[in-house]
């Protein structure tokens, strides 16, 4: 198809309308570019939605008026820590260096109200930079950035599926196609195409051959996050990175199906099996327990913990949820809670007594779980039946510091760009290398310089 067969035309074109999306179409405008966004749903959402709407970032306004130490570098050095040095080191500082300054650009010129997290410590980063809007929801995140677009007179087309990308030999892209809920389709033409329509964790097939530990595990994510990305881009020569990167989680309440908090393990709660026996060392984090709790019988674990822990669950909406839906137990005993929770009584108290002892020192963890200054557990106790879920995949295009799409030899494609989950991320080849708010911070990060560029 040549370009005079378009019947629309715009300077900037994104396909999904999630936060990379939204990020992007918001630097772009603000570069002066006109730009339409093409959403496939009725309403953007997209896993940003599904969120707790926390995003990591080093040096911000809000980190500065707390008194909280914290640099690019310092981040980049968990991230790199977390995921074993395996993601582009260019790259991470890409993303650390840009996050942080695209958090002030949010709340300043868009009105964002984010504030930091300062009253859990997320698992692997060295200072207190979690930010979040005040209901700590992506669903406010999502909605805020929708109100700031459409402020900023960004064109957001919905119940646009975008099915084809068109493509001169030379790997420059002349446009796409969108099919509309009614089967008619829209060719529409750009300048530069910023593919923002995240990872594949809703494609069955792709799941199952690129995390097959995962392929019949409940996905949490986005369903129409598809894998579009990373089959067009292939398409047209791009490298395509780490695949097998993904965000897992092993603290869903099951069957309510309700986020639980890993505070619930990390202020002293611990996971057994229906045998009642400890399985890991649920300290390694939240993403790579995911696998671990699918790997027991039934692919179910119960998260044992106690009144204390759950005052501090109780600050997330979640967690209140899980509540109200009844899916934590409680017992004023040991025995009382295995009794709720059908666990065996004696094997769930000598768990918990090894898990005692090595809180005490008197004894180590056969698991390795480091729990020097952590609280043993007192009654009343608490229980929540899990099971371990897919959230979103990391793998995706090799972008560079501009966020353009490059090919395999390392050459950027003419004016494509990928940012949030369509692009490779920072956490390396597994679930392991996730680090806390990997996801919005290469949204946020990617997004912003996909949007600029393309403008440019
Ligand atoms: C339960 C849960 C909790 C999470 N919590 C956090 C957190 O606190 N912090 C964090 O950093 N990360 C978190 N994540 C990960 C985070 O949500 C994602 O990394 C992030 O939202 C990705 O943003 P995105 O814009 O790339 O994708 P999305 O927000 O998923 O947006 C992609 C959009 O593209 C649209 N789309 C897809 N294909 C097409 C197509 N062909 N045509 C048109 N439109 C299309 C989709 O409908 C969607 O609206 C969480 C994920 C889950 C599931």
């Amino acid at each position: 198809m040549s370009a005079r067969a378009f019947a629309l035309g715009v300077p900037v074109l994104i396909v999904g309308a999630g936060a990379a999306g939204l990020v992007a179409a918001l630097a772009a405008r603000e570069a002066g570019a006109e730009v339409l966004v093409l959403e496939r749903d009725a309403l953007p959402r997209g896993s940003t939605a599904l969120s707790a709407g926390l995003v990591p970032a080093a040096g911000t306004a809000w980190q500065a008026a707390a008194g909280i130490a914290d640099s690019p570098a310092a981040f980049a050095a968990d991230i790199m820590k977390k995921a074993k040095c395996e993601p582009d080191p260019a790259l991470v500082k890409t993303v650390t260096e840009a996050v942080g300054p695209a958090l002030d650009w949010l709340g300043a010129a868009h009105g964002l109200p984010f504030s930091v997290v300062d009253n859990f410590h997320y698992p692997g980063h060295s200072s207190l930079r979690m930010h979040g809007l005040p209901s700590r929801s992506g669903e406010e995140l999502i909605d805020r950035l929708r109100q700031a677009a459409e402020a900023a007179e960004v064109d957001i087309l919905t119940d646009a599926h975008v099915t084809t990308l068109i493509a001169a030999p030379d790997g420059r892209v002349r446009g796409v196609v969108a099919v509309r809920p009614d089967g008619s389709e829209e060719a529409i033409g750009c300048e530069a195409l910023i593919l923002a329509c995240n990872g594949y964790g809703g494609n069955k097939a792709l799941v199952a051959e690129h995390i097959p530990q995962m392929a019949d595990a409940l996905y949490f994510g986005h369903p129409g996050n598809q894998g579009d990305a990373i089959l067009w881009g292939a398409a047209l020569g791009a490298a395509v990175r780490d695949l097998g990167g993904h965000q897992g989680h092993g603290s869903v309440a099951h069957p309510a199906g309700i986020l639980v908090t890993w505070a619930s393990v990390m202020e002293g709660g611990f996971q057994v099996n229906t045998a009642g026996a400890r399985f890991s060392n649920e300290a390694d984090g939240y993403s790579e327990q995911a696998a671990r709790v699918l790997a027991q019988p039934g692919g179910i674990a119960w998260t044992i913990f106690d009144a204390r822990i759950a005052a501090i669950a109780a600050q997330f909406e979640d967690y209140r949820n899980a509540v109200a839906a009844g899916a934590i137990v409680e017992g004023d005993t040991l025995e009382a809670l295995a009794a709720a929770a059908h666990l065996p009584a004696d094997a769930l108290a000598a768990t918990a007594a090894a898990v005692d002892a090595a809180k005490r020192g008197t004894a180590p963890d056969p698991h390795g779980r480091d729990f020097a200054g952590v609280a043993p557990l007192a009654p009343p106790f608490r229980a929540v039946r899990v099971t371990g879920a897919l959230f979103h995949t990391q793998g995706g295009l090799a972008v560079d510091g501009a966020a353009r799409v490059l090919r395999a030899d390392g050459t950027a494609l003419p004016n494509l760009y990928a940012a949030g989950g369509a692009a490779c991320g920072v956490s390396g080849r597994s679930a392991a290398g996730y680090l806390s708010g990997n996801g919005l911070l290469t949204a946020v990060a990617l997004g912003r310089l996909a949007g600029r560029a393309a403008a440019g």
